[in-house]
């Protein structure tokens, strides 16, 4: 369904941006990488679908740097034709106790690296009259968890970037849409499940039953490969009046 198109994943060498990166290229779609760990390792498990991979190790908190990347992209492969913007980070702490300056990182990675890679993307895609974006926002797009205030603050932001991106796009073939999973057992969540069992003295099994029932009504993770069916969703002709959604996949969390 995506041959011929290309993809970019921010932060896709982990998690849910290598989940989705991975359902993208099974389409067919051409990818470039993005973050940071095992890029090795990211790199091997997309070519193995046989589609094409570029690597840029742009630091989503650096504007210079997303430039560099977005225009390798457009040299590599012509131009981006779905943008997923994944990359995010998190800190735990009240407000009165939060660095400032995880405040400002976890503003850079988890919302302004989208504004800066949605304005370089955009030209072409118009030109095209085809795009797709999609962000990676959270349930905490639409509610709010204590200890949170950065990312609950990013997440927010992103789904309202989510909105006016379509607003301005809505006549033509570009869309542009959110994804709000709720918890999903990846390096981000696992860092939470220590932390509570290490200040509980309990064990990791109590722990994510714990962090499960505080908030997720199935009891369930959400998986990457889930997620990453939803976005090979929104990139498919059935999606192409979704517009502005921020669609959430977190097992009834904001149902409540
Ligand atoms: P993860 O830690 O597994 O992956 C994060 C990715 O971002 C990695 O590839 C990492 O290298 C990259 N990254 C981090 N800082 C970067 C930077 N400065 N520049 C470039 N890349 C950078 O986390 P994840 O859980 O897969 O999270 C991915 C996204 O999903 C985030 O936006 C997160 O907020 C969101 N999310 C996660 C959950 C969850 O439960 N895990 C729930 C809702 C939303």
């Amino acid at each position: 369904m995506l041959k011929h198109k290309t993809a970019l994943v921010t932060g896709s060498t982990s998690g849910i941006g290598l989940g989705i990166a991975k359902a993208l290229a099974r389409q067919g779609a051409n990818i470039v990488l993005n973050g940071f760990g095992d890029v090795d390792g990211a790199q091997a498990e997309i070519a193995a679908l046989g589609v094409d991979v570029l690597y840029h190790g742009a630091d989503m908190s650096r504007p210079a740097e997303i430039e560099d990347m977005m225009r390798a992209a457009a040299e590599r492969f012509g131009r981006v034709d779905i943008l997923v913007n994944n990359a995010g980070i998190q800190h735990v702490a009240a407000i009165e106790d939060f660095p400032p300056e995880r405040w400002d990182a976890i503003i850079a990675i988890n919302l302004s690296s989208a504004f800066h890679t949605t304005r370089l993307a955009l030209p072409a895609m118009k030109a095209a009259n085809w795009g797709r974006i999609i962000n990676v926002a959270s349930v905490h797009g639409l509610v709010a968890s204590a200890q949170k205030s950065a990312y609950v603050a990013a997440k927010h932001g992103i789904v309202g970037l989510t909105k006016v991106v379509a607003l301005e796009t809505a006549t033509t073939g570009v869309t542009c849409n959110a994804i709000c999973p709720g918890w999903v057992l990846t390096p981000l969540v696992q860092k939470q499940v220590d932390a509570k069992a290490a200040a509980l003295g309990i064990s990791n099994e109590e722990a994510t039953r714990l962090l499960l029932g505080e908030k997720e009504p199935s009891m369930q993770f959400t998986t990457p490969e889930e997620l990453g069916e939803l976005a090979v969703f929104f990139c498919s002709p059935a999606a192409n009046n979704v517009r502005g959604a921020a669609w959430n996949m977190d097992g009834g969390w904001a149902a409540q």
